[in-house]
């Protein structure tokens, strides 16, 4: 099993980086994250999940000089031709806030009958040797009203395809076996054995 002796996670989001965390412990030896390094925040203006994540990995790798690893992740939403998409975490305004965000999203759904989605994320792992990209989606449908307490960001509405509960009421394991990060994840976890 090959395993990496330190890696630097981009994000300042607790619960992104526990997942993290709990997907990746077995292969690393030092879980770093950006606030533990005192980076610089990264402006998340590229127009595509890739490219974030692909600019996100650049910049800390090349503040700190260790193996970076960055996620962008967007919902797209069928009815809404893919929005929120790249623009996820601001679309209502402020950066992040999920409150605002999940109401705009019931709103613009308002009478529509279909609310299919799924999240999609970019990763991307960066070191001295350049970048690798990996994907990975999850499909579900939106909800009429937020459930659940767990997870962040668009938990509470998201319910993933054959599952009982949204991603906020499901136990931390369960979303990370299936969810959008956990595959992307689990495709770079694959691609390290090939190193
Ligand atoms: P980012 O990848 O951190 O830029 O996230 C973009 C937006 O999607 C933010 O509003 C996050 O809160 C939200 N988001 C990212 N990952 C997830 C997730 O796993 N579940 C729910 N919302 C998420």
């Amino acid at each position: 099993m090959t395993t990496l002796s330190q890696l630097l996670i981009a994000t300042t989001n607790p619960g992104k980086l526990a997942e993290f965390r709990d997907l990746l412990r077995d292969r690393v030896d030092e879980i770093l994250s950006s606030g533990q390094v005192n980076a610089p925040e990264v402006e998340e203006d590229r127009p595509t999940l890739q490219g974030n994540a692909l600019k996100k990995a650049r910049t800390l790798f090349e503040f700190a000089g260790i193996p970076a690893l960055a996620d962008d992740t967007g919902l797209e939403v069928d009815a809404l031709d893919g929005r929120p998409g790249v623009r996820s975490a601001r679309y209502a305004g402020e950066d992040g806030d999920a409150e605002a965000n999940m109401a705009k999203l019931l709103r613009e759904l308002t009478g529509r009958p279909d609310r299919s989605a799924q999240f999609r994320t970019a990763v991307v792992y960066y070191d001295g040797q350049g970048g690798r990209l990996y994907e990975g989606v999850c499909r579900g449908t939106i909800m009429e009203a937020p459930r659940g307490s767990r997870g962040f960001g668009y938990d509470p509405l998201f319910l993933p395809d054959g599952e009982s509960g949204t991603f906020a009421e499901l136990a931390s394991a369960v979303k990370n076996r299936i969810s959008h990060r956990g595959r992307a994840l689990q495709a770079f976890l694959s691609d390290l054995e090939t190193w």
